[in-house]
């Protein structure tokens, strides 16, 4: 008489996801190669990561922006700032009836000095005191890249551009206000009507 076989209930076959590479690469090393070529430079910019929908929202209703107003800068709106003669602090102020601190990022500083001679007055006024320096990490000097990644991660931002593309962009992202100019004079939307800004 043999041992006799008891049937097993609940016990399932232990399976393989199809997307495990061991399927592929049998071989450990090859499996090894595939792991080290993935490795991603983390200076780079990760933009098509999705954006998860932020705590801080509700609804629309972004509860980290408020007074002081911090306000990333891009080159244009320096340079047509100047052009219609306004003054870029005291203009933020008059359009949100509180204190604004303008930031400008590493690499649209690198921006600006490239321009050259012929924007030397733009490159004193972002040199400004009352401007905020932002430090990049990132590699390159693509600013629009840069603007978009940190409105992305942290929404306590409100971006000042006159660029259409980068307004298009900006408009996907939930809960960032954009600051721009008409009229001779600095205006801003989907800013929350809780935060008592003007509409013009
Ligand atoms: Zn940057």
């Amino acid at each position: 008489m043999g041992k006799r076989k008891t049937k097993k209930f609940a016990s399932m076959k232990r399976m393989i996801s199809l997307k495990d590479q061991r399927i592929f690469f049998r071989n450990e090393k090859d499996r090894a190669k595939v792991q080290k070529t993935k490795k991603k430079d983390p200076s780079e910019i990760k933009e098509k990561e999705v954006p998860k929908y932020p705590s801080c929202l509700f609804f629309q209703y972004n509860t980290q922006l408020g007074p002081p107003y911090h306000i990333l800068v891009d080159t244009n709106f320096i340079n047509f700032s100047i052009k219609a003669k306004l003054d870029i602090v005291q203009s933020m102020m008059d359009c949100l009836y509180a204190k604004c601190i303008p930031c400008i990022t590493d690499c649209v500083m690198a921006e600006i000095e490239k321009l050259g001679m012929k924007y030397r007055v733009a490159l004193r006024i972002a040199k400004d005191p009352r401007f905020e320096r932002l430090p990049c990490t990132h590699k390159g000097t693509y600013a629009d890249d840069c603007l978009v990644q940190r409105v992305t991660q942290h929404k306590c931002y409100i971006l000042a551009t006159v660029d259409r593309d980068l307004k298009r962009r900006i408009r996907k992202i939930p809960g960032v206000p954009i600051m721009y100019i008409s009229n001779h004079r600095f205006n801003i939307e989907r800013m929350p009507d809780d935060y008592g800004a003007p509409r013009f």
